[in-house]
């Protein structure tokens, strides 16, 4: 039984998206490098002998900056995974996260905002000095409450750190069985 399990990137722009897709499609970390987002890449993931699951990870490619990113880019979303820089200022960053929440439930209100899935990933988890900042668990708690259902993890593109398990652990459990068809 096979799926498709559409995944786009939302987040202010240098925290790091395309860097973690690139981790996690071609296992390396590329400093500087903003023009990378190849905006679109496809990843096989075999779950089980009778699961695969077709990966379809989209990428702003810069397009964030202007705010300009296309009805296409959110239509058919399952998961939205909204990046933000752990070494920037956390309540700036909240705000921002706020506002791609906002944004994303505008786009996909008609099509997939029934089973839309959102993942909020702290990202350059490798510059952060201190412990995890309590105001992030207030913030997922909070947004808990608002019936919006979020996932919470922290990453690093540059050493690796959660990459895989936030595709092929967080990602891949929000799929449900129902999403499954026989021809692979
Ligand atoms: P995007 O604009 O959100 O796609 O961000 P990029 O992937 O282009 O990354 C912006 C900058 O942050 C680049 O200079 C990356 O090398 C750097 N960067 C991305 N991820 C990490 C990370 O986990 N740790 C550190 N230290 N730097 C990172």
């Amino acid at each position: 039984m096979s799926c498709t399990w559409k995944v786009v990137f939302l987040g202010e722009s240098s925290v790091g998206k395309s860097s973690v897709i690139t981790r996690y499609t071609q296992g390396k970390f590329l400093k500087n490098n903003a023009t990378i987002g190849a905006a679109f890449s496809s990843r096989k993931i075999v779950i089980d002998s009778n699961h695969e699951v077709q990966l379809e990870i989209w990428d702003t490619a810069g397009q964030e900056r202007y705010r300009s990113l296309t009805q296409m880019y959110y239509r058919n979303t399952d998961v939205a995974i909204i990046v933000f820089d752990l070494s920037l200022d956390i309540e700036e960053s909240l705000k921002h996260v706020d506002s791609w929440i906002e944004e994303l439930y505008k786009f996909t209100d008609e099509d997939s905002g029934n089973h839309l899935q959102i993942v909020v990933v702290g990202n350059k988890w490798d510059l952060l000095k201190e412990k995890k900042d309590v105001r992030i668990q207030e913030y997922i708690e909070s947004k808990g409450q608002d019936q919006c259902n979020l996932r919470y993890l922290e990453v690093s593109a540059k050493t690796g750190l959660n990459v895989t398990k936030l595709f092929e652990e967080t990602v891949i459990e929000l799929i449900p069985n129902d999403k499954f068809t026989l021809a692979i």
